[in-house]
């Protein structure tokens, strides 16, 4: 076989569809989020305003968090030296364990490389030991769900998305002697709609099953403290996981499982992506610590984080743009067709500094490719209205669609 021939001919395929990915190089400014100094290809730079960036509040140049990793780089160097298994726990990690049980008032919570392991590690790592265990999983649920339900073998159920009675037949058909997961997300990252947790946990309990929630685009963001949706709803105490990342509105990177001693405990000792991989770096668990606590501290930037998306998404409403329904920060644009929204997003890049990522299949179903806008605490009024401007040339010059 002619192997590069092979690789290259895959990515032709891409690029034949109009989904080739090409990744914008940055560089972030710290203390001037959201502008960052873009990489061109043909080797210029130029000063740009991020649009779309999952680090939802700025954390990542939290001054809080970089004395705090700046601290630890000094007294720990820069590495955890090896897994957490041979090398022995940090104590950043210990501290940070202690800091996500508190925000999730958990008995206890599980560190991993990234919320990516802690899904595709604690689902795969149930379904494979529970004997019998039935996963009931979302349709919509994020690849490393999806991956991690595979991986465990155990029989599985797909739920139509957030569709309660589709659930509860899902449920009732399973033997009921059978263990049971029900897995889902609070806020659906693309459409930026949100999941009944608390008619879910009701199903759960009247079924006897676990509920594994993904609190991935809502940790930081919501509930008095930034607990997630399920501490907005006062639902918190009665999920059975509850997974998290570091990554994005908290501003670092890692993930995280927080649940019972037991339970925590029975991954720690069984889970491979735990077991096997290396632990974070000390100066990573500290500056994750410090936004953790900073945003515990600061109800007032989700407040002003949940103003700022209302406000773009009405702005966006009456310039006539489509504007999917969002109940969420997320605030997704219709474009609709591939190989427009790549040029959208090219050239509010090229002719506007504004850059905004195209969300193509397969994170969306074909036909609904889109803008994914994401404001921040830190984009000004300002900001919103050169955002419009650019749009409206851009929208009118490809000839895109309004608002139906
Ligand atoms: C990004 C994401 C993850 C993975 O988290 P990382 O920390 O980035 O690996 C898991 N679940 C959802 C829904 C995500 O969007």
């Amino acid at each position: 076989m002619d192997y590069e021939n092979f690789f290259s001919n895959k990515i032709k395929d891409l690029k034949a569809e109009g989904r080739y990915r090409v990744f914008a190089d940055l560089d972030r400014h710290a203390g001037a989020f959201p502008r960052a100094r873009v990489h061109l290809q043909n080797g210029s730079t130029k000063e740009i305003t991020v649009w779309c960036s999952n680090d939802y509040m700025g954390m990542g140049q939290n001054p809080e968090a970089i004395d705090a990793a700046h601290d630890a780089i000094a007294r720990r160097g820069v590495g955890a030296g090896g897994t957490r298994n041979i090398s022995g726990t940090c104590h950043n990690h210990v501290l940070l364990e202690e800091e996500l049980a508190d925000l999730h008032r958990t008995e206890a919570a599980l560190l991993f490389g990234s919320g990516w392991i802690a899904n595709m590690t604690t689902l795969s790592t149930l379904g494979a030991l529970i004997p019998g265990c039935v996963i009931i999983s979302d349709s919509e649920n994020h690849n490393s769900m999806i991956e991690g339900i595979r991986h465990s073998r155990a029989d599985k159920k797909i739920f139509a998305h957030n569709d309660l009675d589709d659930l509860e037949r899902k449920l009732r058909e399973t033997p009921k002697d059978a263990p049971k997961l029900v897995a889902f997300e609070s806020v659906y990252s693309m459409d930026g709609d949100i999941a009944p947790i608390k008619e879910i946990c009701d199903l759960a309990d009247q079924y006897g099953a676990m509920t594994f929630l993904d609190e991935v685009h809502a940790v930081g963001l919501y509930g008095n403290r930034g607990g997630g949706v399920a501490e907005r709803d006062g639902q918190m105490h009665r999920l059975t996981i509850i997974q998290g990342t570091l990554a994005k509105a908290f501003g670092v990177v890692g993930g995280y499982i927080a649940g019972s001693k037991a339970m925590t405990d029975f991954i720690r000792s069984y889970g491979a992506g735990f077991i096997f991989s290396s632990s974070m770096p000390p100066a990573v668990a500290a500056a994750a610590q410090a936004n953790i606590r900073y945003l515990k501290a600061h109800n007032e930037l989700r407040e002003r984080h949940q103003e700022r998306a209302a406000t773009l998404k009405r702005r966006m409403r009456e310039a006539g743009f489509p504007v999917m329904d969002s109940v969420s920060h997320i605030v997704p644009v219709l474009v609709g067709d591939p190989v427009l929204c790549k040029q959208a997003s090219d050239d509010l890049m090229n002719r506007h500094d504004i850059y905004v990522q195209p969300i193509n299949y397969p994170t969306v179903a074909r036909g609904t490719e889109r803008l994914r806008f994401t404001p921040t605490p830190l984009h000004g009024d300002q900001d919103m209205d050169y955002l419009i401007d650019a749009l409206k040339e851009v929208w009118t010059r490809l000839g895109l669609k309004a608002a139906a």
